[in-house]
Order: structure tokens, then C-alpha cells, then sequence
């Protein structure tokens, strides 16, 4: 496992810092972040500080070229990539009346294209290799729906779609692609959220408090290992009861 080679999108901070601290035990870790260079610096200083191997990349993941050219960069210096974690994403918050076009397009941008980007440049890679691992991060509220996040929801339920899709086509080639959807967890997305808001939220979690990023992460690295290999084209809900199927 020590030369599988994971690449964590947005792996500077929050859950995916957690996925890439977990799955840092076990492969090489390769994260991404877009703006905040300090913050992968500090996660990849962190995983080298308990033995473990990573390096940081910065690109925007909404952009296909630049994400063509960052899997470039991985082959040329890796040779292969075996997990991908795609787990960047924003949120543009606001109700539909008032909603600007802007914001729409920014959060479908990252959060679904960004997705397809990473899927399409590696797709190439896994098929050659005759193997791969691929989990998304979606949301409950893809599943639930949710106030003021028309953009948000939109994009995490395409991911949905997405995964199934994508794990139908590359099953027969060794890969196996599923989601997870995180219920609320403890992160900077979470915290700027109105007091009121989490109040109400914490009302709807019968297991009565917040997830925390391993809580996530600890999912992401069994969906990635042998343990997982007969399930592909799944969501694993991970809410604390919050949403029930
Ligand atoms: P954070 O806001 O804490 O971190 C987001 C990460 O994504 C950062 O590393 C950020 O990089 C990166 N990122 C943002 N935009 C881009 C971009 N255009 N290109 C490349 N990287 C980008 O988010 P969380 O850790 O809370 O969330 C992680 C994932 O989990 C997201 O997909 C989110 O939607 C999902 N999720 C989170 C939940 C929660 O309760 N927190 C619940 C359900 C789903 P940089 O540091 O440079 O800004």
C-alpha cells in the first residue's frame, strides 16, 4: 500500500486534510488547494512530521485545462495515480429569488465540473493500470434538499449521478467508483453558518452532535481499500441519523 500513490482535491484543510492525514498511513498523498497555499504547506509539513510522504499542487479544479495539466505533472513524476479523493468544493449560499447567475455557475463549476475534470484526466490512467479507486464527496442535502442552496444541492446531487454513471462504465476495468455524503461536520464551511441555523440543525441529528472530519475520512479509506473492492456505484450516508434512506 506504502506505493499507492492518492490524490486528495482539496486536501489543505477541513475533511480533505483529514482524508489526507488518514489515508497518509498507508500511500503516498498527493493534495490540491486553489487558493490557500499556506494551508497545504502546513498539511503536508503535518503528514511528513509522523513519517509520512506527501507533496502539494495548486490549480483550480474548475478549470480543464489546468486540471489536464496538473495529472501531467503527477505522471511524469509518480507514474500512476490508484485513489482519487474529489473533495474540493464551495458553497455560494443564498434562496433562489435572489440568487445571482454568478453564483450558480461558480458552485456547479467547482463542485460538479471539478469533479468530472479530475474523473476524465484520470480515467485515462486507471484503465492503463488496470486499476483504480475513485470516491466523491457529495452531501445529505442531495438527498434531503436544503434552503438557500439551489446552486449547492444541484451539484451534489449531479455527483450523484455522476458516480453511478461512471462506475457502470469503468467496473469491467478494475475501478471502482462510489460517494460519500457527509451529514453536518465541523469545518470553516460549517462554522460561518448563523448560530440559529446549527441550532436547528443539531435538533435534527438523532445521534446529537456534529460529524468531525475522520468521521468522513475514516469511510473514504475503507471505500479505498481491499475490503471495499465489491462495492462500487454506492453512497455511504455518513450524518449521524440526520437523513435515513
Ligand atoms: P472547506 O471549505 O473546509 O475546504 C474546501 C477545500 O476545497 C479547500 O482545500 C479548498 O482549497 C478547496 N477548493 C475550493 N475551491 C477549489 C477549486 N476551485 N479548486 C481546487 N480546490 C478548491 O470544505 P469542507 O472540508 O467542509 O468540505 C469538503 C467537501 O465536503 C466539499 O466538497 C463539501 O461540499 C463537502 N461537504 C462538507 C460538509 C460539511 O459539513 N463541512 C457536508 C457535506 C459535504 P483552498 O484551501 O485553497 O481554498
Amino acid at each position: 500500500m506504502k506505493d499507492r500513490i492518492a490524490v486528495v482535491t482539496g486536501g489543505s484543510r477541513g475533511i480533505g486534510r483529514c482524508i489526507a492525514l488518514c489515508l497518509a498511513q498507508e500511500a503516498k498523498v498527493i493534495i490540491t488547494c486553489v487558493k490557500r497555499w499556506e494551508a497545504a504547506e502546513a498539511t503536508v509539513k503535518e503528514i511528513q512530521s509522523k513519517g509520512g510522504e506527501a507533496w502539494a499542487y495548486q490549480f483550480d479544479v474548475s478549470s480543464f485545462e489546468q486540471t489536464q495539466g496538473f495529472f501531467k505533472e503527477i505522471i511524469a513524476k509518480f507514474g500512476r495515480v490508484d485513489y482519487l479523493i474529489n473533495n474540493a468544493g464551495i458553497a455560494r449560499d443564498g434562496l433562489i429569488l435572489r440568487m445571482k447567475e454568478e453564483a450558480w455557475d461558480e458552485v456547479l463549476a467547482v463542485n460538479l465540473k471539478g469533479t468530472f475534470n479530475c474523473i476524465k484526466a484520470v480515467a485515462s490512467i486507471m484503465v492503463r493500470q488496470g486499476y483504480g479507486r475513485i470516491v466523491n464527496i457529495s452531501s445529505i442535502v442531495a438527498f434531503m434538499g436544503n434552503i438557500g442552496q439551489a446552486n449547492y444541492v444541484s451539484s451534489k446531487a449531479g455527483i450523484i449521478g455522476l458516480t453511478k454513471a461512471v462506475a457502470r462504465e469503468l467496473a469491467a476495468k478494475g475501478i471502482t467508483v462510489n460517494a460519500v455524503a457527509p451529514g453536518f461536520i465541523d469545518t470553516e464551511m460549517t462554522a460561518s453558518l448563523p448560530e440559529k441555523i446549527k441550532e436547528y440543525m443539531l435538533s435534527q441529528i438523532p445521534l446529537g452532535h456534529f460529524g468531525k472530519p475522520e468521521d468522513i475520512a475514516e469511510v473514504v479509506a475503507f471505500l479505498l481499500s481491499d475490503k471495499a473492492r465489491y462495492i462500487t456505484g454506492q453512497v455511504i450516508h455518513v450524518n449521524g441519523g440526520m437523513y435515513m434512506q
